[in-house]
């Protein structure tokens, strides 16, 4: 600490693509996929019921890295065409302006990435031809210098990394190929992934980077594990250089995730769209020995809206910025336990709904026909079945009004607040094909929708830098 007294701390977000809370050691999953992010936890603080409410990447980056909700940066689909609003300042833009030197790495085009000085980029996808793919090596390859060069200036710096290992296609290096699997993937009496392999908007883009025949799910979800367990030493290599820099406990280093992963659940098949928990549930770990407290987990529901307030507040940089979220500070001084228990949730990605989310239950309501043909209303009780496998929307039709009133109160009020419109409604060709608009029934969505191969779905993401 005696070499940075009087500067500013850096700032390292380590804004992972991706990453499910629910598959990391730190947040219970019983495989040990994550021990040098769990060490960070144990240093640090760990929020337990961190969520991503509007889903997917693009939507899920904007609240990160404003601190506003989805009606705050009205970025709400996939494929958003156009910048973030003027008016919605991002965090590099922020501190750039404190006098931070700001780099990005592997985020670039996204509404949200506006203002960084710096950009850098790595190569973060990969087919079955071309495995293994070494997505975070390749990203520390051009991460490291960069972090020399930064820590060698007078100024502090604020890094973003978006990790691209636990997002498709997962084809880490050999040993975690098999780390989490042990068996014969082509095992013809497997029929666990025959669902899939029939799920034609998916299959071919799955043909091009698992293996042919592959039969088993067991195997697909233990090479997501393994590129999570991968890119966990990876991030070590990063941490250990800030240690032997001398600069890390002047570091406020920030693991989380613009959404999470849905493996073999849902008939969703290895993407992140579903409001299912699997998606919304992203970790929230911040390291600051000067002022957040080591081994602390903290129990209160909070959000992507939440972060950049609580980075300012850590880094003491003042600001004119409006947000719509707390510091995380408040739940983990214990002053308050949540602000909102329950929220408002989207995804605009393969399918377009919006929802709310108590403790005790789940309402999914669809704002057009869907590609798995799932019925337009869907209601789980996440105390009795926490995985949502059993709607029960039809035996509850008052829980479904209540929610549903709620969630409608909720549109209402924070329109009227930000004086703009409700976002998930106002997306005529989300889904990329102009003059479609809605999906009509769930046949055209099937026939319609179609991914096919690992560079279409890179230039899917690259589409939102339009
Ligand atoms: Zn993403």
């Amino acid at each position: 600490m005696a070499c940075c007294t009087g500067r500013r701390p850096n700032i390292v977000i380590f804004g992972i693509d991706s990453l499910s809370a629910d598959h990391m050691s730190c947040y219970g999953y019983p495989k040990l996929t994550t021990p040098h992010l769990d060490e960070l936890s144990y240093e640090g603080t760990l929020w337990e019921r961190y969520y991503s409410p509007h889903i997917p990447t693009t939507s899920g980056y904007a609240g990160m890295l404003t601190g506003r909700d989805v009606f705050g940066t009205q970025v709400v689909a996939l494929r958003h065409q156009g910048p973030m609003r003027a008016e919605v300042p991002t965090l590099a833009e922020i501190l750039g302006a404190a006098g931070y030197n700001t780099t990005s790495i592997g985020f670039e085009g996204n509404p949200a990435a506006r203002g960084f000085q710096k950009y850098i980029n790595f190569s973060g996808w990969g087919s079955w031809e071309q495995r293994p793919s070494r997505k975070a090596e390749n990203l520390n390859e051009v991460t490291v210098p960069e972090i020399s060069r930064l820590a060698g200036e007078d100024k502090p710096f604020f890094m973003l990394l978006r990790h691209m290992d636990p997002h498709s296609p997962y084809l880490p290096p050999s040993p975690y190929d098999r780390l989490f699997y042990h068996g014969d993937e082509t095992d013809p009496e497997n029929h666990s992934l025959d669902g899939m392999w029939a799920f034609k908007p998916f299959c071919d883009y799955f043909a091009a980077w698992m293996p042919p025949g592959c039969t088993d799910a067991e195997y697909v979800n233990a090479q997501y594990d393994g590129a999570v367990a991968y890119m966990d030493a990876c991030i070590g290599v990063l941490i250990n250089q800030l240690d032997t820099l001398g600069i890390l406990d002047n570091t406020i280093i920030v693991i989380t995730a613009d959404h999470g992963e849905t493996l073999d659940e849902h008939d969703c098949w290895y993407d992140h769209h579903g409001i299912y928990d699997n998606t919304l549930h992203v970790p929230m770990i911040i390291r600051y020995p000067a002022k957040v407290a080591g081994g602390q987990r903290v129990p209160g529901y909070c959000f992507h809206k939440d972060l950049v307030p609580t980075i300012l507040e850590l880094a003491e940089v003042e600001t004119d910025a409006q947000f719509d979220g707390t510091s995380l500070m408040e739940l983990a001084s214990g002053d308050v336990a949540s602000h909102e228990s329950e929220f408002y949730i989207t995804e605009c990605t393969w399918m377009r709904k919006h929802g709310w989310r108590t403790p005790e239950w789940k309402l999914m309501v669809a704002l057009e026909p869907d590609f798995h043909f799932k019925p337009g209303i869907e209601l789980y009780n996440l105390v009795t079945d926490p995985l949502e496998n059993t709607n029960v929307a039809e035996q509850n039709p008052d829980i479904v009004a209540t929610l549903r009133g709620r969630l409608e109160a909720h549109v209402a009020r924070r329109m009227a607040e930000t004086g703009l419109p409700s976002p998930i409604e106002n997306q005529g060709d989300w889904h990329g094909i102009a003059g479609l608009g809605p999906f009509k029934t769930s046949q055209q969505a099937f026939d319609t929708l179609h991914i096919g191969d690992p560079g279409q779905a890179q230039r899917l993401q690259a589409e939102s830098r339009k």
